[in-house]
């Protein structure tokens, strides 16, 4: 049993689902399982739907044309026949959102949220379904609302493993070609609910313990993880073998390879996590797993922009110690500030944070009342894991250094 997820960005047009059935074919998909995401940028455009309901009912209706309008072309590209069973399908989700936003009352943002958003998966996997059966590759599709159930906390619920243990252990025929939606769920009361925003590789997770999977496997448009945002970096290269601890100490400094929510599952039943190329499905990738040394061991580097580094020292020089440093994470904690770094001596203490919130300016009013304060707003952390002296000097050069930290496997620095 091998579970497979597809993103969005692997499926946003008609020639991504046509690739979807090419990586089947080329790597086989026997006893598999598909998790499948919204296609392209569908669950920002149902934000908007939710958005304009809530807000600006006069551009509702364009903004659910726009959802509708994009699947349609990809059910033109897709099917010949203007008559297959998948455009009466696709009209039908259509119609039922179109309902529920009439006859709702619920004045509760996350609850309508999450019952409008879910149309976006629920439409891509149909579309994908039914295009695979088209080409004879002849799949089940399993709604997760029925198999995956959760608390109500729309938008970012709890599963409830025992009730999805058992539901996906009873109900789910593994030995066909399974097909379903990434992200959703649902609670007592049938009501779709949501596992937070890019939970498909969640759901993923979910069903690949549920069903002590071989292994899960994301398809991704890139090699696999690498040890750069190449975005940032020249020469990415790829990790062919990392383990579970370092992809989650990876995300924890800002990486945005696998949420270790994901990671968790998996981890505990032991089930590798592949990260592979959809262009190249062949190619080995990245294999996630445990104790596995990371290969090659090379220095890996992240970095997060747009941060804050804020320096105190007491106002009397007395020393920076346990009660003020309390006060101080209080605060930070208040003001929701994400601490990326700590740095104390006897009277100064340094933090950098990413104030996701905007609420530095209140901060830093509370701390002044207390401390020296000096402040460098737009700051870049980088942190080198497995770092060499040539990958620091790297980043290093031609910047202005504002704090260095070093462990043993880990450099952080904070540059202007
Ligand atoms: N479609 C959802 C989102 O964009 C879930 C996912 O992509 O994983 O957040
Ligand atoms: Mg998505």
């Amino acid at each position: 049993m091998q579970v497979f997820k597809f993103g969005g960005a692997s499926v946003k047009d008609a020639m991504g689902v046509k690739n979807v059935a090419s990586v089947l074919q080329k790597v086989g998909h026997k006893d598999t399982l598909i998790v499948v995401s919204a296609m392209g940028k569908t669950t920002n455009a149902l934000e908007l739907v939710i958005k304009n309901y809530f807000e600006n009912k006069s551009e509702l209706s364009n903004a659910i044309n726009d959802v509708k309008t994009f699947h349609n072309n990809i059910l033109k590209d897709l099917f010949d026949n203007n008559n297959h069973i998948a455009f009466k399908k696709i009209a039908n989700f259509f119609d039922e959102l179109n309902a529920f936003l009439k006859i709702n009352k619920s004045p509760d943002y996350n609850f309508v949220y999450d019952q409008v958003i879910g149309y976006g998966e629920l439409i891509s996997t149909t579309i994908i379904s039914e295009y695979l059966n088209a080409i004879q590759l002849k799949n089940n599709w399993v709604d997760v609302r029925n198999h995956i159930k959760t608390d109500s906390y729309y938008r970012r619920a709890n599963v409830n493993w025992n009730k999805t243990q058992q539901l996906i252990t009873s109900s789910l025929n593994t030995s066909v070609l399974n097909i379903t939606q990434g992200f959703l769920g649902s609670d007592a009361n049938n009501f779709v609910t949501t596992l937070g925003r890019e939970g498909s590789d969640y759901t993923a997770a979910i069903f690949a313990y549920c069903l002590n999977a071989e292994s899960v496997t994301i398809w991704k448009d890139v090699p696999g993880v690498l040890n750069a945002d190449p975005r940032y970096f020249e020469n990415a290269q790829l990790l062919n073998k990392i383990s579970y601890t370092e992809a989650i100490e990876l995300a924890f400094y800002g990486a945005s390879v696998i949420h270790p929510k994901t990671l968790q599952p998996l981890q505990r039943k032991e089930i590798p996590l592949y990260v592979k190329s959809f262009l190249e499905p062949e190619a080995l990738g990245t294999k996630i797993s445990k104790n596995e040394p990371l290969d090659p061991v090379i220095p890996c580097f992240i970095v997060k922009k747009h941060q804050v580094l804020i320096s105190l020292s007491s106002l009397d020089f007395s020393y920076i110690v346990e009660e003020n440093i309390s006060e101080i994470f209080n605060l930070l904690h208040l003001y929701k500030m994400k601490v990326d770094v700590i740095q104390n001596s006897a009277i100064s203490f340094s933090v950098c944070v990413d104030d996701l919130y905007n609420n530095l300016g209140e901060l830093l009013h509370h701390l002044k009342a207390k401390f020296n304060v000096t402040c460098h707003e737009n700051v870049s952390l980088y942190t080198i894991r497995h770092y060499t002296q040539k990958a620091i000097n790297q980043i290093e050069t031609g910047k202005t250094l504002l704090l260095k930290q070093l462990t043993q496997e880990t450099v952080q620095v904070v540059t202007k």
